[in-house]
């Protein structure tokens, strides 16, 4: 993308409004922008994030065995009225009559309409086990929406629903997604450490939320420091296997919100080993048993000929609020620093005097190389402002491209992520930079 022709406007001030650096940071790099309370447009550079972390997200589900759907965001009523959930919802609710006055609502959730989808086609424990899940938008009308698309009314969530015919059968689907989703926020450079939780108005016995360490985070978190070197990407799992003792090494250490917070249990912990910190919700998983297959008449014929209600968990990831809990983990008083694989484009290529023939000739080259991944900074600027715009916004590398290096084949390459700068040849910068 060439910046002279793209939409991609940054602010020199930061927003008033702003309260932490995340919120203002996708103000000031364009990411977002603000229609009305709690209600964002994605702006291009905020697209490519929010479609990045969907894409993990969809890669590590279908991984783990689920299936990807679309579910409408808008929901009829009456399935609310059969699961008992309508009237117990209450505010955040966005509740619409149609003109013929029946009462819809914008979906904040979907175990009731995919218990309903589901239950038109399974018929035998033979059609168990299954797990369905879709990236679409969710509406909830929070009493304080802030934090930019940290705590919005819309936003994007990943919400998955497990059906099994048994006990132990549905304690190994959480187990799966327990699993992809230590590794989904690990592929995103995030560490996502989960931790025992309540399970609010969805109901049901066991339940963690994922929650990523940042100093601006909402809940305050104790977890032991074990849990903090443990890499989940280093080997693959295996899905079809028994997943527990990987389960265990988490859920044998301490780590609680303070609303789960024992206080006994955690003066267990050897002082050293002890981290309070805060943290940001991104992912919340729940194992509720037959609480919608029961209350919406769901049951499939079982093994010895008997009706069983489906066995339901369900699991969701906070997609939008990933954007900007992935800037609040990374990010300095310059700007957003990428992980890369979420960056919205790999390189930024700052030619330093544009006209110039030598300098343009190079950067010509270098975006050539990657049409897709650089955004190519061709503006008539200053580059005081080339860099600034550059930090801003976060890309992972940095082609420095000066009218003297240009004159000899070099250029400066520059890490985003940890400042380190280098000077190369064209060609060698062209072959660090390919994957
Ligand atoms: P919170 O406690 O933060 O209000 P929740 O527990 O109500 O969230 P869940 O029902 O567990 O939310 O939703 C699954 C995920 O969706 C959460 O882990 C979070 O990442 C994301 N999420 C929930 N509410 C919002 C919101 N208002 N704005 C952005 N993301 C949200
Ligand atoms: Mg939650």
């Amino acid at each position: 993308m060439r910046l002279s022709r793209a939409f991609l406007p940054t602010l020199k001030e930061t927003p008033a409004e702003a309260q932490i650096a995340s919120h203002r940071l996708m103000l000031r790099a364009g990411l977002i922008r603000q229609t009305t309370a709690g209600i964002y447009a994605w702006l291009p550079l905020g697209l490519r994030v929010l479609r990045n972390i969907g894409q993990i997200v969809r890669e590590e589900q279908d991984r783990a065995g689920s299936q990807e759907i679309l579910m409408p965001t808008i929901q009829a009523a009456e399935l609310w009225k059969e699961s008992g959930r309508y009237e117990d919802y209450g505010k955040e609710m966005l509740r619409i009559r149609d003109r013929h006055d029946r009462e819809m609502l914008y979906g904040p959730t979907n175990e009731e309409v995919i218990t309903d989808i589901f239950k038109g086609f399974a018929r035998s424990y033979r059609d168990l086990p299954r797990n369905l899940y879709q990236i679409q938008w969710k509406f909830r009308d929070e009493v304080r929406p802030r934090f930019g698309v940290m705590r919005g009314r819309e936003f994007l969530m990943k919400d998955g629903y497990s059906f099994d015919i048994s006990p132990e059968a549905a304690r190994k689907s959480y187990h799966r997604m327990f699993v992809s989703y230590l590794r989904t926020f690990a592929r995103m450079g995030l560490k996502a450490i989960p931790m025992r939780a309540d399970t609010g108005p969805i109901g049901g016995n066991l339940s963690h939320e994922f929650i990523i360490l940042a100093e601006t985070g909402e809940s305050q978190v104790f977890l032991h420091r074990d849990l903090l070197a443990y890499d989940p990407l280093a080997e693959a799992p295996d899905y079809d296997g028994d997943l527990t003792p990987h389960v265990d090494f988490w859920t044998s250490r301490y780590a609680a919100t303070d609303e789960m917070h024992d206080e006994a249990a955690w003066n267990a912990v050897a002082a050293e080993e002890q981290v309070s910190a805060r943290g940001i919700e991104v992912g919340h998983i729940f194992y509720f048993g037959t609480k919608y297959s029961a209350a919406m008449g769901f049951q499939v014929t079982g093994p010895e000929g008997n009706p069983v209600h489906p066995e339901m968990g369900s699991y969701g990831i906070g997609v939008s609020r990933l954007v900007a809990a992935a800037i609040e983990a990374n990010h300095d008083e310059n700007g957003i620093k990428w992980p890369d694989a979420i960056a919205p484009y790999k390189l930024a290529i700052l030619n330093l005097k544009s006209g110039d023939a030598a300098c343009d000739a190079v950067c010509e080259r270098i975006y050539a190389a990657f049409p897709e991944d650089a955004v190519y900074d061709d503006r008539p600027e200053r580059a005081g402002v080339k860099f600034a715009d550059a930090d801003l916004m976060g890309f992972p590398w940095q082609v420095v491209v000066g009218p003297r290096g240009a004159a000899a084949g070099k250029v400066e390459l520059k890490r985003r992520m940890t400042g380190e700068r280098e000077e190369l040849s064209v060609e060698d910068a062209l072959a660090k930079l390919r994957p």
